[in-house]
């Protein structure tokens, strides 16, 4: 007995040496819900933007969590104003791999055929100093990865081809919340308030859970791949 035990030891001992570090370094996603308390973001209607947007987030972290290897943190769960330092300070803080920042958008000139989800990934930044330069194009080219990733299977998937929701557009922005953190990260436009269609579909429970569901399995995807 003795010795057979003894066999084992090394294959256990490489078993473990394997194992730990997948349950050690889960791939953290921080969802970021949009706007919140004070700063309601677009109204349109009865529909108010940051309630739309913690209502999704928690749908999506709801089922980010269920997918092994991956953790998920949000920078609100409750109706609070959070400044975009503050979201920048959370998503640093826990070393996340990714963040995803949730919201939905309106047309300034309240087009009706101006609708769709948008994809935006950070933008070339030459405003942080050059000691930071190597960082962020590791940054910009995860986001772009990640991005480019939802952006293909968005168009295979049944939010496009079924509920027939646009893919309006998929492209590098300048935005503050991408400048004041070097974390790979995305934020999604999700629905325009302004396009009657794209309210029917955001007022669908159904689509919403579906389309939560493409964008769980797409990030497991990629959190896979990495
Ligand atoms: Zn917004």
């Amino acid at each position: 007995m003795t010795s057979r035990r003894n066999n084992l030891a090394p294959t256990l001992f490489l078993l473990v040496t394997l194992l730990v570090p997948l349950t050690l370094y889960p791939f953290t996603v921080v969802i970021d819900a949009g706007h919140g308390g004070a700063e309601k973001g677009a109204v349109q209607a009865d529909l108010i933007e940051k309630d739309l947007c913690l209502h999704f987030a928690r749908k999506l972290s709801t089922l980010l969590e269920k997918r092994s290897g991956i953790k998920v943190l949000m920078t609100r769960d409750d109706d609070i104003t959070l400044s975009i330092e503050d979201r920048a300070k959370k998503i640093a803080a826990v070393k996340a791999d990714l963040f995803l920042s949730i919201h939905f958008n309106i047309d300034v000139f309240m087009l009706a055929e101006t609708r769709g989800i948008e994809i935006y990934y950070p933008a070339d930044d030459f405003s942080k100093p050059p000691e930071n330069a190597f960082s962020l194009y590791h940054r910009n080219n995860r986001s772009f990865a990640a991005g480019k990733l939802l952006r293909d299977r968005y168009l295979k998937s049944d939010i496009f081809t079924v509920w027939k929701h646009d893919l309006n557009m998929f492209t590098p922005r300048d935005l503050k919340l991408f400048r004041l953190t070097a974390t790979p990260g995305l934020l999604l436009e999700l629905a325009y308030l302004t396009a009657p269609e794209d309210r029917a579909r955001i007022e669908n429970e159904q689509f919403l859970d579906d389309l939560a569901r493409f964008l769980a399995a797409t990030i497991a995807e990629y959190a896979a791949k990495k």
